[in-house]
């Protein structure tokens, strides 16, 4: 397989690959096409993360960075699936990236382009994860990296972006206004932006990985359901891709259904599905929820939703939004049935699933895939109302009457 041109998205236009970000003819989303003749999806089991994978990414190995990202543990989870009624559930651990999210994969690929195109600086803006996971990649690529993030980004994952040694900006309001300023500032100063939307064509590549490493995990078999948690999309799209690569390939002989899950706070492209329409339209009903990972209201690049939004028809898929409780209940229960600890915005797939099986669309004896999209250790808080302050003691004595007052076991199981 190897990368040979950039198509449009909207009017098909090709163009040669290169460092533009948008069609020259009407200024569409780019995709990477491949020459697939010749080529099996079998990973370089010798080389260490998405290096594997050289041969299916639009990158030269030569130049790519790596911190180990990707193979994830898809993991059965049998008290999870038994809570739902799925027999066949698994559980893609993406919280096991080595900065805590999927972003390592989109950024792998995106650095490792800024080194092969010979740029020395990168901008993103983020909602978080893309920022910490850019200065990680950015350090051990000896690369400057400035930081947009909107001013109410949880505080570890702006920590650990100033550790990694970024510059990190904040910008009042919703993502999309750090998404416009990061646009701006790689236009004026020249910087590779590496913005995990569809602004930049490669990075949406490192996504596809996900499918390669879920088919591989459950020995060449395809699943029924993915169920994704989806701000823009690119991750929702990235792994779609991937399946039509394996497709292509002839690996696989069908595709699986792909399920969007957004916050009800923010949920445009939820909206668009349920209302029947092909585009997506912006959200301007502010987005102030828990899974800031997914807030994103799309201000200006609404486009970018009508391509996810295309996919999940595509796959004849289903795009569901959860209430704050439901996100609330998502993480606990995650946490306590499977000891996987997501941030919010990463376990949305747990009662996401819940409301699909309660309509009927999900069914007991189907495979299903849940993407858990980010590690809890970045997101401090607990649920609101939730006391479980722990009791302070002296010595053992005090414990006398102490431990069997809590209710140690699962809560939800
Ligand atoms: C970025 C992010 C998402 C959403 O990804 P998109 O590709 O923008 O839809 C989901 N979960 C987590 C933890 C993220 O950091
Ligand atoms: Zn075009």
């Amino acid at each position: 397989m190897k990368a040979i041109y950039m198509k449009c998205v909207k009017c098909g236009n090709q163009q040669q690959l290169s460092q533009n970000y948008s069609c020259k003819q009407c200024g569409g989303i780019l995709q990477i096409q491949y020459d697939y003749s010749n080529s099996e999806i079998r990973k370089k089991s010798e080389r260490i993360g998405l290096l594997k994978y050289a041969d299916y990414l639009p990158v030269n190995a030569e130049y790519f960075v790596t911190l180990g990202e990707g193979d994830t543990p898809l993991l059965k989870a049998n008290h999870l699936g038994r809570w739902l009624g799925l027999k066949k559930l698994y559980l893609k651990d993406e919280g096991c990236n080595p900065t805590g999210s999927f972003k390592d994969r989109s950024v792998a690929v995106g650095i490792s382009k800024t080194l092969e195109f010979g740029a020395n600086t990168i901008i993103i803006a983020s909602s978080g994860n893309g920022g910490a996971s850019a200065a990680a990649y950015a350090a051990k690529a000896g690369l400057r990296a400035v930081v947009i993030v909107p001013a109410d980004t949880p505080i570890n994952k702006v920590n650990q972006a100033i550790m990694y040694g970024a510059q990190v900006i904040k910008v009042e309001g919703p993502y999309s206004n750090s998404y416009h300023v990061a646009k701006k500032a790689a236009e004026n100063y020249g910087w590779v932006n590496l913005t995990t939307t569809f602004i930049n064509p490669y990075i949406v590549e490192g996504n596809k990985t996900i499918a390669y490493e879920i088919v591989e995990s459950l020995g060449w078999t395809v699943p029924n359901w993915i169920v994704v948690p989806v701000g823009d999309g690119p991750v929702l799209v990235g792994i779609w891709r991937g399946f039509m690569d394996l497709k292509a390939v002839g690996a696989i002989s069908r595709l699986p259904k792909i399920a969007a899950v957004q916050a009800e706070r923010c949920a445009p492209i939820v909206r668009a599905f349920e209302n029947g329409k092909d585009t997506v339209d912006p959200w301007t009903m502010g987005a102030g929820t828990i899974a800031s990972g997914i807030a994103d209201t799309l201000d200006g690049y609404s486009e970018d939703g009508t391509l996810t939004l295309k996919c999940i028809r595509e796959s004849e898929g289903y795009a569901v939004s959860l209430s704050e409780e439901e996100i609330w209940e998502s993480v606990v229960t995650l946490a306590r049935a499977e000891g996987v600890f997501a941030e919010p915005t990463g376990a949305v797939s747990v009662i996401g699933m819940r409301k699909m099986i309660a309509q009927g669309l999900m069914t007991s004896n189907e495979t299903v895939v849940a993407i858990i999209t980010g590690n809890g250790l970045k997101t401090p808080h607990l649920p609101p109302n939730y006391s479980h302050e722990p009791q302070v003691v002296k010595d053992a004595d005090e414990l006398n009457g102490l431990i069997l007052e809590r209710n140690c076991l699962p809560h939800a199981i």
